[in-house]
């Protein structure tokens, strides 16, 4: 039977109980299967025949009504092969996950398809967030299409324009607090423990990390059975990796894949608690007070789900790195120049932390990588327009462009 546990003393809940921590322990949560029973059901369907989405893996998802299903139809992201950029870093085989083709522009679909679903066959009549702006991007949207109400906090400071817009014009209820993201998670955590009626769509609910493990199926299926050496991913709230590496594990279970790939996270240097605990040896996370980056996605200083973060990162024989404001940037102008893929500046960190790891010696050369970049470059145009070069103002005649692309000005020739 599929059932909840905590990760920590595990104490077994009822899959249809609302529970975000233990209430023994105060741990995380996560969702549990029999595998026997599940391979059993999987042998009687035809699920590989199903297109790739998040969807295809219905029967690894911890829904009971496929009735309640509320789907934008997520899921089914391209897997690019990045020959070019491979061979600039030297690597044999190169391959990024472009997350930013789902419905809402980022992997927080997967995540809240499922969330949003269950929330529905529970009864739910009202969601909530706290969010730096992918999640109640995506949680506005879900919301929309199920008919529920939806209310979003977002930290004060700068936030992405695309983002906003997003949790806006899907008709969320938008509150901006005064303080930084942690300080709006506690607050939706304390609301929803308040008023049971207020459902919670954090990472920490256990039901959006089984959304995201479909991420790790869907490389699996598209590398034809196969997992990849490594899986580089940005880290902020820590919820994506986890959840990615349960997808590896449960695959692996089930004898689909024969190897796991190392789980390997890149924060931004000035909001780095987890890649501090990997770096340092050490088995409590430290917070980062004031966590400052460009990359707001990952702008996070004390990761709700780092222990199963650094679970993964450990048992995978993976590792955690730091990369500056400045090589998330020239990185995200080099995925876009180089293989015409436009990523949010979170996103970019996975190609400024391969970067860094290849130049290091870390990463071999001769591994089969896959970066997973988050989210779409969109959702930030303010910052993709500063990076950039800005557009030549001319007079409107032909030979001002020629001019300034140094072309020669010939007549037209009558034919
Ligand atoms: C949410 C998000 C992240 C961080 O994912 P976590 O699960 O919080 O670690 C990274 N990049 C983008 C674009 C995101 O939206
Ligand atoms: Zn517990």
């Amino acid at each position: 039977m599929t059932h909840q546990e905590c990760i920590n003393c595990g104490t077994k809940y009822d899959i249809n109980e609302i529970v975000y921590f233990c209430k023994k322990c105060g741990d995380l949560i996560e969702v549990k299967y029999n595998f026997d029973e599940l391979a059993e059901k999987l042998e009687k369907t035809n699920w590989k025949q199903v297109p790739l989405s998040v969807w295809r893996y219905k029967d690894f998802m911890p829904i009971q009504d496929v009735s309640k299903i509320v789907s934008l139809n997520e899921g089914g992201t391209g897997l690019h092969s990045c020959h070019k950029l491979g061979k600039q870093l030297g690597l044999l085989q190169l391959n990024v996950k472009n997350e930013g083709e789902n419905p809402t522009g980022s992997f927080k679909d997967r995540g809240m398809t499922v969330g949003v679903s269950k929330a529905n066959e529970l009864g739910a009549k009202n969601v909530i967030c706290a969010s730096t702006g992918n999640t109640s991007a995506s949680l506005a949207a879900y919301a929309a299409k199920s008919g529920m109400r939806c209310t979003v906090l977002i930290p004060s400071g700068k936030i992405a324009y695309g983002k906003l817009s997003q949790a806006m014009i899907y008709g969320a209820k938008v509150f901006q607090v005064r303080g930084n993201f942690d300080q709006s998670l506690d607050m939706v955590l304390k609301l929803s423990e308040k008023h049971p009626s207020i459902y919670l769509l954090n990472s920490i609910n256990p039901f959006r990390v089984e959304g995201q493990k479909s991420l790790g199926f869907e490389i699996c299926d598209q590398l034809d059975g196969e997992a990849p050496d490594r899986i580089v991913v940005p880290v902020g709230n820590a919820g994506n990796i986890s959840a990615i590496w349960k997808g590896f594990t449960e695959y692996h279970k089930l004898g689909f894949i024969n190897k796991l790939p190392k789980m390997t996270g890149i924060q931004a240097a000035g909001s780095a608690p987890i890649a501090q605990m990997i770096k340092n040896g050490s088995t409590e996370m430290v917070p980062v007070q004031s966590p400052e980056t460009v990359a707001t996605a990952i702008r996070i200083g004390a990761p709700v789900s780092w222990k199963k973060a650094v679970n993964a990162i450990r048992n995978s024989g993976g590792t955690a790195e730091t990369v500056t404001d400045d090589e998330i940037l020239a990185a995200q102008k080099l995925l876009a120049r180089v293989e015409g893929i436009f990523v949010e500046p979170a996103s970019a960190s996975s190609i400024a932390g391969l970067i860094k790891l290849v130049n290091n010696g870390v990463i071999d050369k001769g591994e089969r990588v896959v970066c997973v970049t988050t989210g779409h470059g969109l959702k930030d145009p303010d910052t993709a327009v500063k990076m950039s070069e800005k557009p030549i103002e001319v007079e409107a005649e032909m030979t001002a462009i020629e001019d300034a692309l140094g072309l020669k000005h010939m007549e037209i020739l009558a034919r």
